[in-house]
């Protein structure tokens, strides 16, 4: 579903990404990890063009990102993509954030997207909270609402990076819960997160970053009991 080969991206002379090559099968999900500044965030918005890069390839279902035919807007709608903060639209009420891009992106009647808006919002809890404005919902259930967004647009792949990290604790678990149901009903799925507990629970593989290369890929039990590389060991005893 995501093919990612030999791909490389540099600023100047600084190296972000060096010859990154991973494969992601449909149904899978892979976690991405590594310490700040590995290239984490860069690897996954190359994936939906967010991030350009000067050597490699990659390609989502068959299309090549990089290539200057690719429509970015119609691989977008396609690959859903969750932040860190939840850039929900904030002067436009929840079940407009869910059916804005449907309608304009994807050609849906009102009618239409706010059926699968609310169909969405229902299934991450939210439903009796449509009519609010993202600032009167909580971190969670805003990240939560944006999980929904992205899946109005039916995506085939969709991409987290560090969706928990600027919640409060105790609302990472709803968020969580969220994306474990949504592997469990074969999404594939790229995240990038630190939550280890989600890692050993939901991931099939774990990526383990450092210094813009790719140091780990392996079947999530091997990474986590036999951490090849020193830097994923220390990483792994300071995290766990
Ligand atoms: P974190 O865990 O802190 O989110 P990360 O693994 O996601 O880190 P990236 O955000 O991908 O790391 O950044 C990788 C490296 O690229 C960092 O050293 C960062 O400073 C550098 N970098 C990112 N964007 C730019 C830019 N626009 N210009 C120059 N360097 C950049
Ligand atoms: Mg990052």
């Amino acid at each position: 579903m995501i093919q990612i080969d030999n791909v490389s991206k540099h600023y100047g002379s600084f190296q972000v990404l060096t010859d990154c090559t991973t494969n992601v099968q449909k149904g899978e999900v892979v976690v991405v990890c590594g310490p700040s500044g590995s290239g984490k965030s860069t690897l996954i918005k190359t994936v939906n063009g967010l991030e350009p890069f000067q050597a490699g390839r990659i390609l989502v279902d068959g299309t090549s990102v990089g290539d200057p035919k690719t429509k970015l807007s119609q691989l977008r709608s396609r690959v859903g993509m969750v932040f860190q903060h939840f850039e929900l639209f904030p002067h436009l009420s929840i079940v407009d954030n869910l059916t804005l891009a449907q309608r304009h992106v994807l050609g849906r009647s009102t009618d239409e997207a706010v059926a699968k808006g609310m169909g969405l919002l229902e299934r991450v809890g939210l439903k009796a909270h449509a009519a609010k404005m993202p600032g009167q919902l909580s971190g969670g259930q805003q990240q939560r609402v944006a999980i929904a967004r992205a899946l109005c647009m039916d995506p085939i792949v969709m991409l987290f990076d560090e969706p928990t990290s600027a919640l409060d604790p105790e609302m990472v678990g709803e968020v969580l819960d969220v994306m474990t149901e949504l592997a469990q009903e074969g999404m594939t799925m790229m995240c990038v997160t630190h939550e280890m507990g989600f890692a050993r629970r939901v991931a099939d593989r774990v990526i383990f970053m450092d210094a813009g290369r790719i140091v780990e890929d392996r079947p999530k039990a091997d990474f986590f009991d036999h951490p090849e590389s020193e830097r994923a060991q220390q990483f792994l005893a300071r995290i766990l």
